[in-house]
Order: C-alpha cells, then sequence, then structure tokens
C-alpha cells in the first residue's frame, strides 16, 4: 500500500463508493488520511440504566422488552416505543416518524444505544439514539467523519483502520531541536491520534502536531523565499533619484501616511538590499501615486519598472494615468496583455529589450518567458491576492535581482498578515485622503429593493452615475438570484433612453464577454457616456470612477464581507456623498449580520477582523486567495498560539540555514517544496 494508491485499493470501496468519495475530494490513500474526523463520540464509558441522569451522553447495553407504536394526534407524530432494561431498570428509548426501524429490533435480544438522556412523561429515554446489535458495538473514541450520500461513518472508519499500517511509514523530518522544544510527538502516532485516540490528552498532542507541521512549512517557505531575495548584493537605486520632482507635478499633496511608506521605500531602494515590500491600503488610500513615485525613482536611476495588474481594465486603467502622468517628465511607457499579436506586440517587446520603453504596465502577460527586459529594477504588483509566490519569484527571475512592491487592498488582520506576507516587508497606508465623505452603506430587504432604485435615479438626473453588481452573468444557473442579465434587461426596460422609455443609457458588463467589449463598456462608463452599469465582479478590483455614487449589491447574502468592501470602494471616489445598498434576499442571519457590519463601519481592518470572527469554526481563513497553499488542518483563526510558536520555530530554522542547504534538512526541505508546490502532503 503506498499514499497515492487510488482508494479503490481498499476493501469495500468499489466504483459506487469511490464515486461518492471523490465528492469528498478522497481519491488517493493520502487524500484519506488527511480527511480528518471533525468530532468524536466517546463511547468508552456505560452506564447502567439505574445510574442514568438527565442530559447524560452514554452508552446503554440493554434488551428489548416491548415495541410499541402510537401516532400522537397533536404533534401529528408517528412514534415508535422501545422498552428496554438492564438488570438494574427500564428506560424508553423513542424513534419519530421511522416506523420502519421496527424491524430493526427484536424482542428478548440486547442492543447498545448510544445518545442523551432525557427526562420523559414516562420516565428517562433515549429520543433517536444510535445503535446496533450489543456484539457488534463499536467502543472506544469514535471519530465522526464528514460524510456524503452513501458513505456511512462505519464505511469511512473500516477504510481508515485498513490504511492505518501506512502509518509506520511516517518518517520524522523536522529538526530534533524544534521536536524537543515543541515536545511534539512524531508524525506516525500523530496522525494515528488524530484518527484514532485512545484519550484525551493523545487526541489533543496529534492535533497540536498535525496544526504545527502544516503552519511550520508554510513559514518556513515563506521566510525560505524572503531569505532568497535578501540574500547577496541587489539593485541600489541612486540615492540622488529624489521622486520630490514627480510628487510635485501630482494634483494633490500626498497624505501623511502616502509620504511615510514612501519613505520607507525609499530607503530600501536606495539600500542595496534586495526590496520586497507590501503596501497595505484600503481602496482609495492612494496606492497608486506611491507606486508611481517608486517607478520615478527606478527611471531616474537608470533601471526599468513594470507594473504588473490582475485584469486588462485595471492594467488598462493605470497605462492610461500612469502613461500621461509620465509623459509630463518625458518618461515612455509601453502596454502589454495577453491579447495583444503580431507587429503590435513585436514592437512593445523591442522596445522593452532595448530599453526605450522604461515602464511597462500589463497584465500577467509581462512575465510570460517571451518578455525580456534591458535593465529591470523594481517589479510592482498590484491587488497581489492575485498573483501567487511563485508568479512572484518568477517576476523576480526575469531582471537581475529586481525590487519587488506589492501592493494589496485586502485588509487583513495584522497576525494574518504577518503570517501571509511573512516573504514581505509590510507598510501600512492608513490613513484616506482628504475631502472624502465616507460611504454610507443601507440594506435592504428584497421587497425595499425600489428605495435604492429611485435614490438612483435622482443621483443619475443630478449627472452621477451608479453601479449595480449581481452575483450570476445569467439566471440559468440559479432560479434563486437575479442574474446580471436579467437585471440588466429590466432596468433598460425602465431607465434606457434608447431601448427603454427613460432617459438613460444603462449598460451590462460580465466575465465572458470578450476583452474588447468589456474594455469598450468600461471605458464609456468611465467617460460618463453610461449611465447605469448593470455588472458581475469583474469590476471589483481597483476601478476607478470618481463620478460614480450609488453602488447596489444585488443578492448581497452571496457575497463575503471582504467582497463586499471591496465593491464599495468603487464608489465614494470623488467629491459626492456616496450611498451603497446591499439588497438582501432570505433571511440568512450570517447575511443580516454582514450586512450590519457593512452599515457599521467603512475601515477595512475592522471589516476583515469581523470576517474573521464570523466565519466562525471550521471555516478556513482562505490562504488560496492570497496566493498561498489551502491549509487543510491548521485555521488561522483559531490557531493563533499553535501559529506562534511555529513561526518563532520557522525564524531560528531559516536564520542558521536561508537555503534549508543543510543535510540535516533535507527531508524538510523537501516537504517545504511540496507543500508550495501541490498543498499539505503526509510524504510519509
Ligand atoms: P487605491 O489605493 O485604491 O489604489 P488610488 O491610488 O486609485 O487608490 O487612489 C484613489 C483616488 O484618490 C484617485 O483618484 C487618486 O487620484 C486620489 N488620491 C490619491 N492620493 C491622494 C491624495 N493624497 N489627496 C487627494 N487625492 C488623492
Ligand atoms: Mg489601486
Amino acid at each position: 500500500m503506498e499514499l497515492q494508491d487510488p482508494i479503490t485499493v481498499l476493501r469495500g470501496v468499489g466504483p459506487k463508493k469511490a464515486e461518492a468519495l471523490a465528492k469528498l475530494h478522497i481519491e488517493t490513500l493520502e487524500d484519506l488520511l488527511l480527511t480528518l474526523p471533525r468530532e468524536y463520540q466517546d463511547r468508552r464509558a456505560v452506564s447502567r440504566i439505574a445510574e442514568l441522569a438527565a442530559g447524560q451522553r452514554t452508552t446503554v447495553i440493554a434488551r428489548v422488552e416491548r415495541i410499541t407504536e402510537n401516532y400522537i394526534r397533536s404533534a401529528r407524530k408517528q412514534m415508535l416505543r422501545i422498552l428496554v432494561s438492564d438488570d438494574t431498570g427500564a428506560l424508553g428509548i423513542l424513534f419519530f416518524h421511522a416506523h420502519f426501524l421496527k424491524r430493526a429490533f427484536r424482542v428478548g435480544e440486547w442492543y447498545a444505544f448510544y445518545g442523551t438522556v432525557s427526562q420523559g412523561r414516562q420516565g428517562l429515554q433515549m429520543v433517536h439514539p444510535q445503535f446496533s446489535s450489543a456484539e457488534e458495538r463499536e467502543e472506544g473514541i469514535l471519530p465522526i467523519y464528514p460524510l456524503t450520500k452513501g458513505i456511512t461513518q462505519r464505511d469511512m472508519r473500516s477504510w481508515q483502520k485498513q490504511a492505518m499500517p501506512l502509518y509506520e511509514k511516517a518518517e520524522e523530518y523536522l529538526p530534533a531541536e524544534v521536536v524537543a522544544r515543541c515536545r511534539l510527538t512524531d508524525p506516525a502516532s500523530a496522525l494515528g491520534s488524530m484518527h484514532f485516540p485512545e484519550d484525551r490528552q493523545k487526541y489533543l498532542e496529534g492535533k497540536f502536531r498535525m496544526i504545527f507541521d502544516e503552519l511550520f512549512l508554510l513559514q518556513t517557505g515563506l521566510m525560505a523565499v524572503r531569505a532568497a531575495g535578501t540574500k547577496g548584493e541587489g539593485i541600489a537605486f541612486d540615492p540622488a533619484a529624489d521622486p520630490a520632482p514627480y510628487i510635485r507635478t501630482l494634483p494633490f499633496p500626498l497624505t501623511a501616511a502616502q509620504k511615510r511608506v514612501l519613505e520607507e521605500i525609499k530607503k530600501d531602494l536606495i539600500s542595496p538590499k534586495i526590496m520586497n515590500r507590501l503596501v497595505q491600503g484600503d481602496v482609495g488610500s492612494g496606492k497608486t501615486a506611491v507606486a508611481e513615485a517608486a517607478m520615478y525613482m527606478a527611471v531616474r536611476s537608470g533601471y526599468q519598472a513594470v507594473l504588473m495588474a490582475p485584469t486588462e481594465i485595471l492594467a488598462r486603467q493605470h497605462y492610461d494615468g500612469i502613461s500621461a502622468a509620465f509623459a509630463v517628465h518625458g518618461i515612455r511607457t509601453g502596454f502589454l496583455t495577453g491579447s495583444m499579436r503580431g507587429a503590435e506586440k513585436r514592437q512593445v517587446l523591442q522596445d522593452l529589450e532595448d530599453g526605450q520603453i522604461q515602464i511597462l504596465i500589463g497584465t500577467h502577460a509581462v512575465i510570460q518567458p517571451d518578455v525580456s527586459f534591458a535593465r529591470l529594477g523594481l517589479v510592482i504588483t498590484d491587488e497581489q491576492h492575485r498573483f501567487g509566490v511563485d508568479q512572484r519569484i518568477r517576476l523576480r527571475e526575469k531582471g537581475m535581482d529586481p525590487n519587488v512592491l506589492v501592493m494589496t487592498a485586502t485588509p487583513i488582520p495584522r497576525t494574518l498578515a504577518a503570517v501571509l506576507y511573512a516573504d514581505l516587508d509590510i507598510s501600512v497606508i492608513d490613513e484616506m485622503p482628504p475631502g472624502r465623505t465616507p460611504v454610507r452603506t443601507r440594506c435592504l430587504q428584497e421587497k425595499e429593493r425600489e428605495t435604492a432604485y429611485r435614490h438612483a435615479e435622482q443621483e443619475m438626473a443630478a449627472g452621477r452615475q451608479v453601479y449595480v453588481v449581481t452575483p450570476l452573468i445569467d439566471t440559468s444557473e440559479s432560479l434563486e438570484v437575479r442574474s446580471a442579465q436579467e437585471t440588466a434587461e429590466e432596468l433598460q426596460q425602465r431607465f434606457d433612453g434608447h431601448s427603454g422609455h427613460g432617459a438613460y443609457r444603462v449598460a451590462l458588463l460580465h466575465g465572458a464577454m470578450k476583452q474588447e467589449e468589456k474594455d469598450r463598456i468600461m471605458e464609456a462608463f468611465a467617460s460618463g457616456d453610461i449611465d447605469l452599469l448593470v455588472s458581475t465582479v469583474v469590476i471589483e478590483v481597483g476601478i476607478n470612477v470618481p463620478n460614480a455614487t450609488v453602488m447596489i449589491i444585488e443578492d448581497a447574502q452571496r457575497f463575503g464581507l471582504a467582497q463586499m468592501h471591496q465593491l464599495r470602494g468603487r464608489v465614494g471616489r470623488g467629491s459626492h456623498p456616496s450611498v451603497c445598498y446591499l439588497v438582501l434576499r432570505g433571511d440568512s442571519e450570517i447575511a443580516a449580520s454582514r450586512g450590519a457590519i457593512m452599515e457599521s463601519t467603512t475601515n477595512g481592518f475592522v471589516i476583515a477582523e469581523e470576517d474573521l470572527k464570523l466565519r466562525g469554526p471550521g471555516d478556513l481563513f482562505g490562504t488560496r486567495q492570497h496566493g498561498l497553499p489551502a491549509l487543510a488542518v491548521a485555521d488561522l483563526a483559531r490557531h493563533g498560539e499553535v501559529l506562534q510558536k511555529a513561526r518563532e520555530e520557522a525564524r531560528m530554522v531559516i536564520e542558521e540555514d536561508p537555503g534549508l542547504d543543510r543535510p540535516e534538512h533535507r527531508k524538510l526541505r523537501a516537504r517545504v517544496s511540496r507543500m508550495f508546490s501541490g498543498g499539505f502532503t503526509l510524504d510519509l
């Protein structure tokens, strides 16, 4: 048996079960072992009936005395009542709407019942207990696994037991000091204790080890990346290449926060140490101006700079703004995206290689193998949560060892930022440019939608513009949600001066459209030729149309806090007061609390903290959205203490051996690289 063997090598897993398991993302034995119990049932204690008390959760072994079927008219309930006894007393076992269970019991036979004892009218009882014949009783601490249709707990336990011999192969890969300092149990017993714990202590030890492993590998990997980036001599920019002349040509003075962050960047840039810095700043905080100033420094030091955006729309918008701003200084900019072809593209590549283009702006096309720079000195990625660590590394490999600046508007709590960006120094723009009125936010029930549209109409009458965002493109996906298409048609009927009765121009934008089409619409909206834009979340990132003052989010219950915050950031970018409406369908409690949070604050960091709390246990704080490996067992929101330990240990290891080159780190290094190529593995 090997970890990568298909699950079908196990007894009892045929094609049908394998298909069901695939729904749980279990295809190999390793997948199975990494599917950890979501809870446990303690079946060690068996109680005698005379000792039972209401509220107790326990196992009783008893003989069936009598089976009666009743129909409770008042409650319209079908009830199966089974009277059982041991030699100390009698107990009622109740099942509702389950008369078929009658056939599962035979009078005079012994059964094991596991459940919660409660006080009934006729004495103590258990309602809907789990049961089996007394001989087949499952003992000990039972793991409860996530299931899907066609798979039972018994199946899962039997398969996990069959796969147990694989544990034996688990080798220690952590440095001995780490194991000793953190008092870690060995990997084999850790896994064993997660699936079949002998007792609570063993379980806790196992769990700690599994979570520690995952977080330690993540941290070690990120720190190794950082160490590789800061190793040796990088590019030092010319201290005389000050950004001041550029800043003087901006139409506004920088905020104190922008100045502070720019100073931090400047210090990095003029030192020979390679910069690896993250700039975190809420939507609208003015990250672009800071990035521009850094690019200006690169050019004045004789280097090229590249700015990479996650979408064509955003790249184009950056290009338009930045090329105009730099033209004033006689600096040449270029634009490159994936959809570019032929002569146009060849020219850009040529000019880049010759150093004619000093600043390149584009999508991830700028890091493709066919792109080469004359003297790349600075790489900036905007909205980095769309880019993975590997892409960052690839980018870095483009130049000699360029400085890297990463900008993100995804606010994350400080503790998490330290984890997710362990490979970066962090600067925070924690201040908004003056003169902005914060966006007012209002939750509406579906039937109150009209309020939002009436307000939208008023704003359009005053010359402002409106965004309407829906979660889906077309209705086919779900009947429960308004689609962009449907919404656009309706609003065209209502407002559109061309196709409908109104005096406004309504357009639709969605992700499945051709790039040119999207660009055309976005440009028309930016230049004010469209009054109301219905769109899917393609407008989420970075789009800047200061004249837009109303954001209506349809089916807001379908969006997460972070996403709504991003969307809301599209309005309130000019001098006019803006409003964001969240139209909620249904009565989901979590949607309501998200709405309340959105109403109460516009501070991205507060929202991020709340988001973390709301996600609750078991729901992983997405590492994947930050371009990092997904976590299988650790939960960043809940395992803060383990995380702290893992960070300390990782730091010590990397300080001593930044490249993990020492022989004793060979296994660790292999595990780290597997983590970053394919996610957390057991690698026994
Ligand atoms: P983000 O951080 O979301 O990328 P932008 O860089 O797009 O924000 O800036 C948002 C808007 O604020 C832009 O219109 C920009 O010109 C303006 N802006 C940036 N910095 C300042 C400032 N210091 N004072 C006034 N307006 C500013
Ligand atoms: Mg931006």
